[in-house]
């Protein structure tokens, strides 16, 4: 089969109103088609060959990396968004490649110890225009990735690079030309970008709490409180009179899960049938999202985040933890913004520069370190 009628095949089992591969707006570099592979699964393949997506294996999501090997990591929890995206892609007839793709690559961006670390970097960068995770995985796949002799970063099509920058302030989508465009009119984007960042949600607040059961963190009983874990839980009980807790338990996280995707799959399908999009550039000028749970289950789920926030992100021992690696990364920038020249390779060329175009570079080398490797730096430091 030829490329082109491959192309065809594929993009003939696709809704009207999703990316089709032939609609791309293309590379930054242009680059000829690949023989059997489409734009999007190109994309996909890209970002798992690349650094930064090997690297996630070694990065906190809640639990700081390390501590079990059990908790999810980023890797793993970007895995599990994939895998829930994928599914209701198929569902609904969008594309599945361009879905993976943007979920394998939301989280490229994120630094050492999960939102700790982000926000420590972000302190850091105050003066020096902030830093933002979103705005980081756009950094990697466009310039600092570095595997091809023909142009920087990995060149991943226009789709995929919008579906990456979830969110951004109206100054910075000012300098990112047509891709922060949408921030400064208020519009979407593609289906696909909206089902990756639901799915993000929802893999995040059940392997978390999950993880939080697993860690002894949450406490069961507690538990009972959320309505979708409790009515989960007392179904699950109902056919296996007798099952031990564990079990039960992650039966009921089965159950939640299953429930959740499954009014995804149905909510946003009779969206999309009510409001019949002409195609993916309507979804973008749609007043909002078409892509969403429905009102029980969105109020359900919710629940569950808030009860996660109070009970497990703000948890004494997680809170201490988040501390440590916050003070390892004001460490770490501390010590390189004084002396670059330790930092390796071109990260290290910035010593030439002034102070923000340092900075930036001491934020792009500190948000490439895994946990342990800042941990390691950090403890080998000189003063
Ligand atoms: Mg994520």
């Amino acid at each position: 089969m030829t490329a082109a009628a491959a192309r065809r095949e594929r993009d003939s089992t696709l809704a009207p109103w999703a990316v089709a591969d032939r609609q791309t707006r293309g590379r930054v570099h242009a680059e000829p088609d690949h023989p059997y592979r489409g734009p999007f699964q190109r994309d996909r393949d890209r970002i798992i060959h690349c650094r930064a997506f090997r690297r996630l294996m070694h990065k906190t999501q809640v639990f700081v990396a390390g501590e079990g090997d059990h908790f999810r990591t980023r890797l793993t929890h970007t895995m599990e968004v994939a895998q829930i995206a994928r599914t209701v892609a198929s569902c609904l007839d969008l594309n599945q490649d361009l879905t993976e793709a943007i979920c394998l690559g939301h989280d490229l961006g994120h630094p050492p110890f999960g939102h700790a670390g982000q926000a420590a970097l972000n302190r850091c960068m105050a003066n020096y225009g902030g830093f933002e995770h979103n705005l980081q995985a756009l950094r990697i796949v466009d310039t600092l990735e570095h595997r091809y002799p023909g142009f920087p970063g990995i060149n991943l099509c226009w789709e995929t690079r919008e579906g990456l920058l979830k969110r951004c302030s109206r100054r910075q989508a000012r300098a990112l030309g047509d891709l922060g465009e949408r921030f400064m009119r208020r519009r979407q984007p593609s289906l696909e970008a909206q089902l990756a960042n639901v799915a993000d949600e929802i893999a995040y607040n059940h392997h978390d709490l999950d993880d939080g059961l697993r860690s002894g963190l949450l406490d069961p009983r507690e538990l009972m409180e959320v309505r979708l874990f409790r009515e989960c839980h007392e179904e699950a009980s109902g056919r296996f009179p007798g099952a031990r807790r564990g079990a039960l338990a992650s039966e009921a996280i089965r159950g939640m899960i299953d429930r959740v995707v499954s009014d995804l799959i149905e909510t946003t399908g009779s969206s999309l049938r009510l409001a019949i999009p002409g195609d993916a550039d309507a979804v973008r000028g749609w007043p909002g999202p078409l892509v969403g749970l429905g009102d029980p289950v969105k109020e359900r789920h919710r629940e569950l985040a808030r009860f996660l926030t109070d009970r497990l992100y703000h948890h004494p021992r997680m809170q201490q933890e988040y501390a440590r690696g916050g003070a390892v990364v004001d460490a770490l920038f501390n010590h390189y913004m004084s002396h670059p020249e330790e930092m390796p390779g071109r990260h290290s060329r910035a010593r030439r520069r002034d102070a923000g175009q340092r900075a930036r570079a001491v934020a792009d080398y500190i948000a490439g370190m895994t946990d342990r490797y800042a941990s390691s730096r950090c403890k080998t430091l000189k003063s």
